[in-house]
C-alpha cells in the first residue's frame, strides 16, 4: 500500500509501505478520511510528548471502512463504517483502573507509536473502535477524535446548558468543537479569537459572541452578558501564552476552566491566588476517556454539523502538499486527506 511515511526527523514521503497484516484479534480497515493534526508536526519534528520509533505512519483523527477481520474478532464485519481513539491505555496501572486512561504512564498512541491511518490501509484492535452511525459522514467521523477532546472537557468539568455562557479561548480545531458542543448542549457561547475566518466559522457553528482578543476586552464583552459576574465555564483551547494566563480572569466566581490546549516547558506569569480567592475549579485534561460513543450519539442526533472545521481537503496521494499547507497554521483550521 501507500502512505505518508516519517523515516528520520524531517524526512517523509508518500511512499510504498508494507501492507498491514492483522491477527485473529485486529481488524483491517481501509482509510476513508483523515485529518492532519498540529502534534502529527511534532512526529516529523522528531519530539513528541511520548517516546516513538521511526518508521511512523501519522494519523490519529480518522474514519475509515473495515474490510477484513481477524477470527476472534466478532463486534466488526467488512462494510462496517468505524472511528478509533487515540490513545490506548495500558488498562492495569493504577491511573486507568481509575478510568482516566488517557493519563496512563504507559500508554500508547495511535498515530503516534502505533501507524495511523494517512495511508490506504491501517489495522486496529476492536476495543479501541467504535461503529459510525449513516447519520455521521467520513468527514465528520475524522472529527470525532478533535471533537471528543472539547465534548470531554465540557462535561468532565460539569457539563452545561441553557443557563450557563461559556468562553471559548482559541478558534482552532479544538475551539471551534467546543463551540459546536457548548451551544448544541443550549449555552450561549463567547468564541475569543483573533483571526477573522476563524470567528466566521465559530459563528456557524453556534457562536453566540465573538471578540478579537487584540481589538476588544474579553472579559468585559463576557462580563456584560453575564450581569457582571463572569463565565460560568472558560475553555482553554489556544495553548498560547496570552491565553492560557486570560483564562484565570475571565470565569465568575466559583465557576469552572478546562485547560486542553497544549504548552509544554513555558514558564508564564499568573495570578494563581484567584484559583483559591474566586473559589475557581480548575481541571487540565489529556484526551477524551469514554465519551466517544457519547460523542457519536451527540453528533448524530443533535443537528450540529461540525464539518465546516475542515476548511482544505485533499486525496490521500496528495497528502505531502497537505501538509505544506496545514503547516500554515494561519491559513486553515482543518485540513482533511479523503482516500475513495
Ligand atoms: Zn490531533
Ligand atoms: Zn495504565
Amino acid at each position: 500500500m501507500k502512505g505518508f511515511v516519517i523515516t528520520a526527523p524531517n524526512e517523509y514521503a508518500y511512499q510504498d509501505f508494507p501492507d498491514p497484516v492483522i491477527s485473529d484479534d485486529e481488524v483491517l480497515i481501509k482509510s476513508r478520511a483523515s485529518g492532519i493534526c498540529h502534534s502529527d508536526y511534532e512526529l516529523i519534528s522528531g519530539q513528541y510528548i511520548i517516546p516513538f520509533t521511526y518508521p511512523v505512519i501519522p494519523g490519529h483523527e480518522w474514519s475509515g471502512e473495515v474490510v477484513d477481520v481477524g477470527r476472534n474478532v466478532t463486534r466488526f464485519k467488512a462494510g462496517d463504517r468505524v472511528v478509533g481513539e487515540c490513545v490506548i491505555g495500558c488498562g492495569a496501572c493504577p491511573i486507568c483502573q481509575s478510568g482516566n486512561f488517557t493519563n496512563c504512564p504507559t500508554s500508547d498512541h495511535f498515530g503516534f507509536t502505533i501507524n495511523g491511518a494517512h495511508a490506504e490501509y491501517l489495522k486496529a484492535k476492536p476495543e479501541w473502535l467504535h461503529k459510525l452511525p449513516d447519520a455521521v459522514s467520513y468527514k465528520q467521523g475524522a472529527l470525532i477524535e478533535p471533537f471528543s477532546v472539547a465534548y470531554h472537557a465540557i462535561v468532565a468539568n460539569g457539563g452545561t446548558d441553557a443557563s450557563e455562557v461559556v468562553a471559548v479561548l482559541g478558534g482552532g480545531p479544538i475551539g471551534q468543537a467546543a463551540v459546536a458542543a457548548a451551544s448544541g448542549m443550549g449555552a450561549r457561547v463567547v468564541l475569543i479569537e483573533p483571526l477573522a475566518h476563524r470567528q466566521e466559522i465559530g459563528k456557524k457553528l453556534g457562536a453566540t459572541t465573538v471578540v478579537d482578543p487584540t481589538s476588544a476586552d474579553a472579559v468585559e464583552v463576557v462580563k456584560e452578558m453575564t450581569g457582571g459576574f463572569g463565565a460560568d465555564l472558560v475553555i482553554e483551547s489556544a495553548g498560547v501564552d496570552a491565553s492560557l494566563a486570560s483564562a484565570f480572569n475571565l470565569p465568575r466566581n466559583n465557576g469552572r476552566i478546562s485547560f486542553v490546549g497544549i504548552n509544554i516547558g513555558k514558564v508564564i506569569p499568573v495570578e494563581l491566588g484567584k484559583i483559591q480567592a474566586r473559589g475557581l475549579q480548575v481541571k487540565g485534561m489529556v484526551g477524551s476517556p469514554y465519551v466517544w460513543e457519547r460523542c457519536i450519539a451527540f453528533l448524530a442526533h443533535s443537528g450540529k454539523d461540525i464539518s465546516p472545521i475542515v476548511t482544505h481537503e485533499f486525496k490521500l496521494d496528495e497528502v505531502e502538499d497537505a501538509f505544506t499547507l496545514a503547516s500554515k497554521r494561519s491559513e486553515c483550521i482543518k485540513v482533511m486527506v479523503f482516500n475513495d
